[in-house]
């Protein structure tokens, strides 16, 4: 809610609230303290984690040292255009543009400065990314991230509260925003001031009344990401007359088990495995986007598909943790033959196996696909074959507030709310409207080059002051 400001006065005030402990919330304390100016980390849970430690840690950059080093070529221009291209050329081509800009110093700067052990990572690409561009921590989880990314916290001496759930805004008519009230969980009221305000809450994925608003077609669908992230910024944006935009988008995935609930890696996909419904039969080019299939996997009876993959997938699968948990949790189970895969999942063999003789036909170019998969350089499954009962789920929302070039929150007139700043899942994104525009890394890629921004700028209006 936002309470009035007027004849408020605030015992505790500092210069910068960050609300929200994530990547993007600690990446911006920390960048405003490297500008000089001290901010406190207000943080729902008791300890940070948020989706940022629930993600593969998959950051896209253009420019990066570690791409150097390995000799792949990059540019801004390259990255822009990938973000636009996969969103259909229905985001904000400037804000494509100067994301893409800082992607490569935030990389660095992650690597040297804060300490993440990130490599680039090789093998295959992720879709709509024309180069190796995706850096990934060494188990490609979000909880070596949010480690590495908490220890900065007391290295630094960042203060942060926590558990400090901020539940209202205090702002004067022209939403100028004074300071924050915590409701603590025993229902202690704090209140603080504060000269600028960085919304670093995430979206919305976790308000169901919101995604059944926004994203009707995943109201039913599995929630994925962090329970805390009830769109408040958005919720707080719009009550002071912030533009948002694009809040149908989100990133969704195909490939979460049943009932398991853990992540299959989607380079099995890509490295030729399918995805049939329960009666054996293909119903969509599975690698297009693993956003785009969450919804095509819940629209099969049971809301559940078999993902069969083979060596070549399963190989490159075990570099990421959440892949080996799927094993060691018997999600993911292996076959010898067809007939096996049939007879283990209860799929018809015969329809099974035309599926496979359609799928063989198309990589030898006898066919052409019927959902338009390209085929080309993709060889035939063999045996030992992989497989695991997967549904979609919705990963995070990437609608949100609309920021400009210093991640400051815009009215809808295109001026400027005059203390805001938002960044990763609390500003709009880079996907696009819907479900397809998510090019992989969208969201931390979002969070910690917003998160930078964020934290400077703010500085830098302060110190302006
Ligand atoms: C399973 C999964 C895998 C993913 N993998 C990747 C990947 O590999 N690469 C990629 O780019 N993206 C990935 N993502 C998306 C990525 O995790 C998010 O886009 C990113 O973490 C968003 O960062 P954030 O800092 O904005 O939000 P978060 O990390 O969610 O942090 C927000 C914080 O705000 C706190 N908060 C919320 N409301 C309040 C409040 N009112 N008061 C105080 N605190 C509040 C929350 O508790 C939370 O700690 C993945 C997401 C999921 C779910």
């Amino acid at each position: 809610m936002i309470l009035s400001s007027q004849d408020k006065s605030f015992d505790l005030s500092v210069p910068i609230i960050v609300i929200g402990a994530g990547a993007c919330g600690i990446c911006a304390a920390l960048t405003a303290k490297e500008n000089g100016v001290e901010s406190i980390l207000l943080e729902r849970d008791e300890t940070p984690s948020g989706s940022s430690a629930l993600s593969t840690c998959l950051i896209p950059a253009a420019g990066t040292k570690l791409q150097r080093e390995e000799g792949v070529e990059d540019s801004i221009d390259q990255f822009a255009a990938d973000l636009i291209a996969k969103a259909k050329e229905q985001n904000d081509p400037e804000m494509a543009r100067w994301v893409a800009e800082a992607s490569g110093s935030t990389v660095d700067w992650l690597v040297e400065t804060v300490g993440l052990p990130l490599t680039l990572v090789k093998g295959f690409k992720y879709p709509g990314h024309s180069v190796f561009r995706m850096h990934g921590s060494p188990n490609r989880t979000g909880s070596e991230l949010m480690g590495v990314l908490t220890d900065t916290i007391a290295r630094e001496n960042l203060d942060i509260a926590a558990p400090a759930p901020v539940t209202d805004l205090f702002a004067d008519e022209s939403g100028h925003v004074h300071g924050v009230r915590i409701t603590r969980p025993d229902g202690a009221i704090e209140d603080i001031g504060c000269q600028a305000l960085i919304l670093a809450c995430n979206g919305y994925g976790g308000n169901l009344e919101m995604v059944e608003q926004h994203i009707p077609e995943m109201a039913d669908a599995l929630y994925f990401g962090h329970v805390g992230n009830q769109g408040d910024a958005v919720l707080w944006g719009e009550a002071l007359g912030a533009a948002t935009a694009d809040l149908g988008s989100y990133q969704g995935h195909g490939a979460v088990t049943h009932p398991h609930g853990t992540l299959i890696f989607w380079g099995v996909l890509t490295e030729g495995g399918i995805q049939v419904n329960l009666e054996g039969n293909r119903f969509s080019n599975e690698v297009r986007g693993y956003s785009e299939q969450a919804v095509d996997v819940i629209n099969q009876p049971d809301h559940v598909v078999w993902e069969i993959w083979d060596h070549g997938g399963h190989e490159l699968g075990l570099a990421f943790q959440d892949y080996r948990e799927g094993l060691e949790v018997g999600a993911i189970r292996e076959a010898r033959t067809i007939d096996e895969v049939a007879e283990k999942s209860g799929m018809p063999p015969a329809a099974l196996t035309s599926t496979f003789e359609s799928v063989e036909a198309c990589i030898r170019g006898e066919a052409e696909d019927a959902w338009g998969r390209n085929w080309q350089g993709v060889e035939l499954l063999q045996p030992p074959y992989y497989f695991a009962k997967v549904t979609g789920a919705l990963f995070h929302t990437q609608g949100g507030l609309v920021v400009n070039e210093h991640a400051r929150v815009l009215r809808e007139d295109g001026t400027l709310l005059p203390n805001v700043f938002a960044g990763g899942g609390a500003a709009r994104g880079l996907s696009g409207p819907s479900r397809w525009g998510y090019l992989s890394g969208n969201g931390l890629l979002t969070a910690t080059v917003l998160g930078r921004i964020a934290g400077r700028e703010a500085a830098k209006l302060i110190a302006a002051k």
